[in-house]
This record gives C-alpha cells, structure tokens and sequence, in this order.
C-alpha cells in the first residue's frame, strides 16, 4: 500500500464523459481521455485491506489490492500480470462490468468505492499501448481437440485457456463476426467493436480456429463435431427472449429489443446498409428497466425518437441502500445509466395492459395501469390501482423483459437433458452427454459478461482434466504474480 491516506486525501473520480447532446450524434464510446494524474490518485485509494472484500465482489476474483498498488507504481507490467492470472478479457470488463468488486469495497461502507473498473480499464489499455499484450503461441500441443460452440465472452475464455492449455482449438460461430452479445447485443456507445477485433486477432495469431458463419445444428451436425473432436464446450448463450402476451402483441412495431440492438450494430459495422427498425420521430416505448432497456433508450435517441417512456413492473429503487441491503451486498439502489443521462421518461410500478393499434394493424399506444405491491402471506403482490389506467402514444416499442434461456435447436442436436427451468443439467461444466461441457449464459442463464468469463475459464479447467487424465495446467487464478513479490499472499 503505497499512500496510507490516499482515501482520506482524494475524492472518487471517473473518466468524464462527452456531453449528451454531443455523444448522441454518434455511436462511439462516451468517456473523455484520462488524466494520468486522476488515475494515479484513485490508485492511491485503495486501503490494501486486511480482508479484501473485493476479491470475493468479483467473480473472477481479480486480485485487486495488488493491481492497484501496481498502478500506483506506474509498475504497469506488474499491474497487467496481475490482471490478466484471473481475467482474459479486462478491456471489456473494464469498460462494462457493473462492478460487483466495487459493490462490495470496504471504502464503500461510509465512503465511495474504489474506482476498480477506471483502473482495470487503464491497465488493459496501458498494456496495449505498451506491446505487452502480445500472441503466446504455446510451447507444445496435446494433440487433442476441443470444439468450442459460440463465440460470446464465455467461449473465447474457454477457447483462450484450452488453447494455451496445448490443446487444439476451433471455435464455431453461427454470425458473421466472433462476440456473441458483446458484438451483436451490446452498443457500440457502450463498447466500440474494435476492442474485440484487437483480441481475437491476438487469439487467431496464438492459433485458435475461429469457423464464422458456422451455425452447429444446422450446417454442421452435432454428431460430425462430436465425431470430429476430443471434447466440446457450448456456450450458445441464452438469448431466448421473454414475450409479453397481452391483447395487441401482434402489431406492427412491437419487437423483442435485440432484434432493434443486433440490427443496429450491424448497421456500424457496415454488415448492413440501415435497420429496418428506425425510432426516427417516434413515440417508443421501452417494456423493462434492465440493461437491455437502457440500450435501447440510447439507440432510439440516438435516432432521432420524439419521446422514449421506460416502463418498469417493480417500484422505484431507493437512492441508497437500506437498512435491508447492507454492505457488502449487491446494492438494489436506483441505477441511471448514461442512457438515461441522454434522456426518457422513466415510470416504475406499471402493469401493461393492452396495445391499441390503426385499422393497418400499426401499434397507436399502450394502455398501463399503476399497481402497488403489498405483502400477502409473506410474498410481494401487487394490485392495480382503480382509475389510473391510461393510454400512453407509441409508434414503436421495444420488449426488453429479459430471457427465457437458451435458443432451442442446438439443446435437441445434442441430445441434452434439461432442468425444469430449460437450462441445461450440468455437473462441474459436464452436460448429461459425455465429453460435452456447457459454460456461460447457456449454463447459468442470462448473466453478465463477467459470469461469462468466469464460466469459460472454470469450463476450461476442468475440459483440461477431462482431456489430461484428471490434471490440469490451467488455474482458475493463475498466483505467478507472486514471484514478483517478496511475501505470499493467499487469495
Ligand atoms: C442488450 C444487452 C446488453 C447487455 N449489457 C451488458 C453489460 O453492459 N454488461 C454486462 O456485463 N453484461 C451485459 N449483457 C449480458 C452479457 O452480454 C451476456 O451475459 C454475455 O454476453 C453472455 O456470454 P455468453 O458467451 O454466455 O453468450 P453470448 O454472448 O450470448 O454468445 C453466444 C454465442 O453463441 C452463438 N451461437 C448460438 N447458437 C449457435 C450455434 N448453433 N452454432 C454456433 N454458434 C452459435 C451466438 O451467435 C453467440 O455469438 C447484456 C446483454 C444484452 C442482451
Ligand atoms: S476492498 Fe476496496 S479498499 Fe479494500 S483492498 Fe479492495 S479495493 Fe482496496
């Protein structure tokens, strides 16, 4: 621990961001450049505790005392070591995690947290500006195979440790371009698509197979790869979107919200020459309060929508936690992204109705009603408030609900037994089926990018013991870090 008072003399800090009359007239990442002197100061915060409650906080257990005082350092190699023995990927944590580790910081008892993920961001890129992120061909190969079905953050996790583990690794890919959701779900505004091409050119020139355009199921059989390979890792994700059954559904203009995201994305990335779901002087209407809605808020302003609602079933979430949500729990306090900083109205506690609809079938609006929830028989319910149902104008609305579990196909072309809620059964990675291992949004429902990686590198490990007579090279938190240190320190 370098500056014993640091958190005493410096205040958090983040990267500033444009401003949103200016960052909505694009799709680029929002954040200004960073002083080195702020991040260097916010370094310094961090109390180097006795019990790092952040470690447990993050799922990948990033170390992060010790980064920290990395950087405070200016020891950048050191700093990137550290980061990258727990975390494959931290150029896209560090720009889209929520932050669990800083959820549960000791400095965020009575004071703000640690800015972890400024200072994880600064590392990755700090690393790549530096040439220290550079392909590592592995010194021998296993001679084994391992297909690896999808290419979304929990994939390349698994592929990049399998690979690096010697083994030979080809990764199937059903869209164009390799990143799952990090490519074709979340917005550019949030993660420009460079930072992945940066990556998989990393992992292609380190020897992974990257098959594009490749859907298993269905131009490629099952029985083919299970024929063709040692073992199989699929992380297909669980991008099966919830429905919203009420009178009108059928109209016009109601779509599940990636099929506006993934359009979009693709329209940036020149894969499509424009969406064919335009907010352009629309009244839109987003169903869900999630991350999903709040990606669709930015999109519709940034095309020009003349008024965006977000509509949330469940109350407004306090400012701060309550006595309820203490520390180091995740906290259920209110989150306003830098969507909603660009604008939408924002409505909680609302149950929709019905959509009203033109004699061309085109939806004209959306009928809600306000509700409260009240405890019956010790569970939240709620009830519909008498004469607040109204009509609110919508042109288009996005249905951002959230997901039911996997996309099916794939489930039946493997033949895998599921669990009563469509995951599939899985024990230590294994499925039902020998030799297939599950990871990801597909193993434990839709998650966070995090969760994904984490999945991919435990998958791996235990792919490596099943190809490697039970043992296995690879750690789920790689310690040779430590030889840089004089003590031991367990994590
Ligand atoms: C709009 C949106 C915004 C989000 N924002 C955030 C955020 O800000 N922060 C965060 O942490 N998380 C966010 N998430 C969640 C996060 O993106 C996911 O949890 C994460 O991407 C899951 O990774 P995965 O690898 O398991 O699956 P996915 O990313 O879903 O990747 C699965 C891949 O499998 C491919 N595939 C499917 N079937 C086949 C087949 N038969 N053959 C070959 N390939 C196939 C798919 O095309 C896809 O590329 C967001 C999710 C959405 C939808
Ligand atoms: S909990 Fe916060 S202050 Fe303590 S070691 Fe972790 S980052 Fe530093």
């Amino acid at each position: 621990m370098a500056d014993k008072e640091g958190f005493l003399k410096y205040k958090r800090q983040l990267q500033d961001s444009r401003s949103p009359e200016e960052r909505k007239k694009d799709y680029k990442e929002i954040y200004k450049p960073l002083d080195p002197k702020v991040l260097h100061q916010q370094a310094a915060r961090c109390m180097d505790c006795g019990i790092p409650f952040c470690h447990n906080g993050c799922p990948l257990g990033n170390v992060i005392p010790e980064f920290n005082d990395a950087v405070y350092q200016k020891e950048w190699e050191l700093a990137y070591h550290i980061l990258k023995g727990t975390n494959n990927f931290p150029e896209f944590t560090g720009r889209i995690c929520p932050a669990p580790c800083e959820a549960s910081c000791v400095l965020g008892i009575n004071k703000d947290p640690v800015a972890i993920e400024l200072i994880e961001k600064s590392i990755a890129e700090k690393a790549y500006e530096l040439g220290l992120v550079k392909p590592k061909v592995p010194a021998e190969r296993t001679g084994k195979k391992v297909a690896v079905i999808g290419s979304g953050p929990a994939g390349l996790a698994a592929a990049d440790q399998l690979n690096q583990a010697g083994h030979e690794v080809t990764v199937f890919e059903k869209d164009k371009e390799v990143g799952g959701l990090l490519r074709y779900g979340i917005p550019d505004f949030k993660l420009e698509k460079w930072v992945i091409d940066r990556r998989v050119d990393i992992m292609d020139k380190e020897g992974v197979i990257f098959s594009k355009d490749t859907e298993v199921g269905s131009n490629i059989k099952a029985e083919d790869i299970l024929q063709s390979f040692d073992a199989v890792v699929l992380s297909t994700g669980a991008q099966h979107p919830r429905d919203l059954k009420i009178k009108g559904r059928d109209a016009k203009g109601i779509h599940f919200a990636m099929e506006f995201l993934g359009r979009q994305n693709q329209v940036i990335s020149g894969q499509l020459e424009e969406n064919p779901i335009h907010a352009k002087g629309k009244h839109v209407i987003v169903i869900g309060g999630g991350d999903t809605g709040s990606d669709c808020i930015g999109t519709s302003n940034r095309h020009g929508a003349a008024s965006i609602t977000q509509l949330e079933l469940l109350p407004k979430p306090p400012q701060q936690r309550t006595s309820l949500n203490p520390w180091p729990e995740w906290p259920m306090t209110l989150r306003t992204s830098s969507s909603h900083e660009e604008g939408a109205e924002r409505v909680w506690s609302v149950l929709t109705k019905e959509f009203t609809t033109d004699k061309n079938g085109n939806v004209t609006g959306l009928t809600i009603v306000d509700i409260e929830w009240r405890e019956v028989d010790g569970r939240m319910q709620f009830f519909e408030i008498e004469e607040t149902q109204r009509t609110l104008p919508c042109d288009l609305a996005f249905l951002a609900i959230g997901y039911m579990g996997p996309k099916t196909g794939l489930l039946e072309a493997f033949d895998l037994e599921l669990m009563e809620n469509s995951l599939p059964k899985s024990r230590n990675y294994q499925s039902s089926v020998p030799k297939v291992f599950l990871a990801g949004d597909m193993r434990r429902g839709q998650s966070l990018v995090v969760w994904a990686i984490a999945e991919g590198r435990e998958c791996a490990v235990e792919v490596d013991k099943f190809l490697s007579d039970g043992k296995s090279s690879l750690a789920r938190r790689d310690k040779s870090f430590y030889s840089y240190e004089d003590n031991e320190i367990s994590v």
